[in-house]
């Protein structure tokens, strides 16, 4: 109750306040009966369909949903414009406990709700959601991707894209697109981390991994021939490539200086705690793929379902991920700004014109 009555005062404060000049649409959706409490943030149709999955979260208030729902819903539409997807950019989260506020009414709510967007919003699965609560919603909305019937755990896509991201890095950073002979610690190896691990040690890469499950980082490295280190000591191991791919952030106050690698390229969100930690880090050198660009495999392999989902051909757009790099890291150069600053700059351009 006490979270119902902060939201509502604050809500005269004014949502269109909080939209500025960007996002094009918020919708809340209730249903009394399931106690379905919706929110949906379209930040942009521009470029295509807003598309970005459902949280489903115990919010201490709806000022905090609605908070969490914009920042998302702007960070799909820069993750697809980036990714030169034709997708525009939204999220949707539901309040409550997922643990124990799911119920099949309140999805088959939720679904009518995103029906009722008319395909201007299509829903996939978040923290919090997964593929069984995909195929409810998917009862009362075609606007739903990445449900049983659909592409499938991402992470094998990501994991490939992040792969091939690298290699543009190693092509900036060390001369030439290879891996080969290089020495990459991978930081998290549950889905994403442990398939990029695999890929790079085929690839000949010097392989050190670490893992807060210290049975799964055992098991791994001596299945694919790695080291092993402890997960606090993973930063400060001398290294080419460090991979973070467990969850962010990763570049910080405390962690900065302790890096001693030359490039930082991996799957987790949100690596960077502030744009100065990135202004931080080509300071000493450490190039930077952001995050949002070399993760973005995710995005690209449940985008493709739209298009009736080929695995070869997402895998393909995937590897594109290194080209988007190379313009980001030209972008960087020629106009002296970080390369997290230039990949949004290409995100903005894409989004700007679009909208033009
Ligand atoms: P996951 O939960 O399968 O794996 C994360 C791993 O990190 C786990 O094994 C966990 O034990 C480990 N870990 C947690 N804290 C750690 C720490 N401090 N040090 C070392 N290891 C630690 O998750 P995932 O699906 O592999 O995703 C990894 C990251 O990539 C997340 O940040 C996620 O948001 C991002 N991402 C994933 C996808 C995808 O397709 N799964 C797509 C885009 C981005």
């Amino acid at each position: 109750m006490g979270s119902h009555a902060r939201g509502t005062m604050l809500s005269t404060v004014g949502v269109f306040d909080r939209l500025g000049a960007e996002y094009e649409q918020v919708v809340y959706g209730h249903d009394p009966t399931s106690g379905l409490r919706t929110i949906i943030a379209i930040y942009s149709t521009a470029l295509g369909p807003a598309l970005g999955g459902t949280r489903m979260w115990a919010y201490r208030s709806e000022d905090d949903a609605l908070d969490d729902v914009l920042r998302l819903g702007k960070a799909m539409a820069y993750k697809a414009a980036a990714a030169g997807l034709a997708l525009g950019g939204g999220k949707a989260v539901i309040i409550g406990d997922p643990a124990t506020d799911k119920t099949p009414d309140r999805f088959r709510a939720y679904g009518r709700v995103v029906e009722g967007l008319g395909g201007a919003y299509i829903t996939t699965a978040d923290v919090g959601t997964t593929v069984e609560d995909l195929d409810v919603i998917a009862e009362t909305t075609r606007f739903v991707t990445g449900t049983s019937k659909g592409s499938g755990d991402p992470s094998p896509i990501t994991a490939h894209g992040v792969y091939h991201g690298m290699l543009a890095v190693a092509e900036i950073a060390f001369g030439e697109a290879t891996l080969a002979g290089r020495h990459v610690v991978v930081s998290g190896v549950g889905k994403v981390g442990g398939a990029l691990a695999r890929l790079l040690a085929e690839g000949g890469a010097h392989v050190t991994i670490t893992d807060i499950r210290r049975d799964v980082a055992e098991a791994l490295a001596s299945q694919i021939g790695a080291d092993l280190v402890d997960a606090a000591e993973a930063a400060e191991v001398p290294c080419d490539v460090f991979a973070p791919c467990a969850l962010g952030p990763v570049v910080t106050d405390e962690t900065l200086a302790r890096f001693k690698c030359r490039a930082i390229a991996g799957a987790a969100n949100n690596q960077l705690a502030t744009p100065e930690h990135g202004r931080a880090l080509a300071e000493m050198g450490i190039l930077y793929a952001p995050d949002y660009v070399i993760n973005a495999g995710g995005l690209i392999n449940v985008e493709d379902e739209l298009h009736g989902y080929d695995p070869a051909r997402a895998r393909r757009k995937a590897e594109a991920i290194a080209d988007t790099l190379r313009e980001v890291f030209r972008i960087a150069g020629a106009q002296g700004i970080t390369p997290a600053d230039a990949a949004d700059h290409l995100a903005e351009e894409r989004i700007r014109a679009a909208r033009g």
